[in-house]
């Protein structure tokens, strides 16, 4: 059975062709700039040379159409045609209220997820445009919807409500959602199967540490806190987002800098975190090796990162009641022993020790803790694409398309 994956951004669209039974990648790629001069598709098919075709893509559906052509082409395709395709599982950001696990999309999916719109503006459209897209192309495949927040429905009302009149949740929705549900879910499966223990058993920290960055406190598989909020702005100190301030600070730099309310939202998504703070870069690889060069603001940046992050750590311990194993994942979680050394130096005072050298691996399934650690410490590479897929091809076994 092949299944399909799709990740509609603003200006892209990921994909990535499995065949379920036999556990392979038949192709994967992304189509990028779209709706910008320069627009093209990167093609992986399977043992075969990368495949570049530059190519007009004026919106999502057009991308949608293109990857399907190149899937099918007689030169790098790798299906004969997209009737070949039973299933595609699409990534969607937002499920407000409405979502707590995958759904096959109806009508009425695309109803609600066109309502929580207004909750995530940027990323819910070309969600909502790939999935009609599909349906247009591919009638006969199930269409699934997995959402990035739907993993932290479980999360109680003391850790998801804001302290701010309760009419603004009950009129306006104004609580925690959380994000990278996807991921935190994957790596916290991958842990138990890792440690030998039932997931049921389990009180993990995960943390997602890549461009954008969250954490998740999950006892007995579920997610009971997450470090995201009501929007993806929250929680840790990332790449070029400010994460948690003092929200008495948006009214002071739009009266001192002049600014108007989106242009604010705009500097402490975009230009704050790692990048305000070093003012180099948000890639730590840049920041790490300014650090190592003397480069003040960008060693400063590391420390705060880190430290944001283990704060956070220790913060969410009560939300399961002890800590069995803490687990490090996204690019910055696989690849950097740097920043691991830091987060877990601060929580020593716990009993958490770190092996030197299994720290030095990078982007492998691995435990990097010393046996004599009260807390494991594992290093596992997420993989969203995998686990929605496997979410698809679950919703398809339970709804066998005629
Ligand atoms: P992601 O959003 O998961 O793709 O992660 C992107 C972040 O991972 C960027 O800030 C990269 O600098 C960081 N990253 C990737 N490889 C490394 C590496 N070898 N060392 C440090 N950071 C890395």
């Amino acid at each position: 059975m092949k299944v399909l994956v799709l990740n509609c951004g603003s200006s892209t669209v990921k994909y990535k062709l499995f065949n379920m039974e036999e556990e392979r990648v038949l192709a994967s790629g992304l189509a990028e700039r779209i709706g910008s001069p320069g627009s093209r598709i990167i093609h992986r098919p399977e043992g075969r040379e990368e495949y570049i075709l530059p190519k007009g893509l004026p919106g999502h559906h057009e991308a949608v159409e293109a990857i399907l052509y190149i899937m099918t082409g007689p030169e790098y395709g790798v299906i004969k045609n997209a009737g070949e395709i039973e299933a595609v599982g699409h990534r969607v950001v937002h499920g407000g209220n409405y979502f707590s696990r995958s759904v096959v999309v109806n009508d009425k999916v695309l109803e609600l997820l066109a309502e929580c719109i207004s909750l995530a503006p940027l990323h819910n459209p070309p969600n909502i445009i790939g999935i009609q897209a599909c349906q247009k192309m591919m009638p006969d495949a199930l269409q699934v919807a997995v959402f990035d927040t739907a993993f932290h429905q479980t999360m109680p009302e003391s850790a998801f409500l804001y302290a701010v009149p309760y009419e603004m949740y009950e009129h306006h929705l104004v609580r925690k959602y959380g994000f990278h549900g996807i991921s935190h879910q994957y790596v916290a499966g991958v842990s138990a199967g890792m440690l030998g223990v039932r997931l049921e058993d389990l009180r993990v920290i995960t943390c997602h540490l890549g461009n954008g960055a969250s954490l998740c406190a999950i006892r007995g598989g579920k997610s009971l806190d997450t470090t995201m909020g009501f929007t993806p702005l929250a929680g840790l100190i990332m790449g070029t987002r400010c994460g948690d301030i003092d929200p008495a600070i948006i009214q002071y730099m739009s009266e001192k800098g002049n600014m108007g309310l989106s242009e604010v939202m705009e500097v402490l998504n975009k230009k704050s975190g790692v990048l305000g703070i070093s003012g180099i870069s948000s890639d730590f690889r840049d920041v790490e090796k300014a650090s190592q060069n003397g480069h003040h603001r960008s060693e400063l940046a590391l420390d705060m990162f880190s430290y944001s992050v283990s704060k956070a750590i220790a913060s969410l311990i009560p939300a399961i009641g002890g800590l069995d194993a803490l687990v490090f994942t996204a690019g910055i979680g696989e690849n950097s022993p740097d920043i691991r050394r830091r987060i877990c130096r601060r929580l020593e005072y716990m009993g958490i020790r770190l092996d030197e050298e299994k720290n030095l691996i990078r982007g492998e399934k691995i435990g990097i803790s010393t046996p004599g650690s009260t807390v494991r410490v594992l290093v596992i590479p997420t993989d969203e694409e995998r686990m929605i897929a496997g979410e698809t091809w679950g919703m398809c076994t339970a709804n066998p398309v005629s």
